[in-house]
């Protein structure tokens, strides 16, 4: 691990990256469902949404409407 030396920022860039992942795999199927989870209220993709909300930075998956 090198996360001890990159600067808040760069370690800020590696989570908005890593909460996009997230959002991407956890967004639900067309039985509303998480595909990773299998439950309908994935705490990964709230966890991943916060933290983007927290951020400014938009998050939905490409090609995906709210
Ligand atoms: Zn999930």
């Amino acid at each position: 691990m090198t996360g001890a030396y990159l600067s808040a920022a760069q370690l800020r860039s590696r989570m908005v990256l890593a909460a996009r992942w997230i959002v991407a795999e956890h967004w639900p199927a067309d039985d509303g469902r998480c595909p990773v989870c299998r439950v309908p209220d994935c705490l990964a993709i709230a966890s991943a949404h916060a933290y983007l909300d927290a951020t400014g930075t938009p998050h939905l998956p490409r090609g995906r409407r709210s």
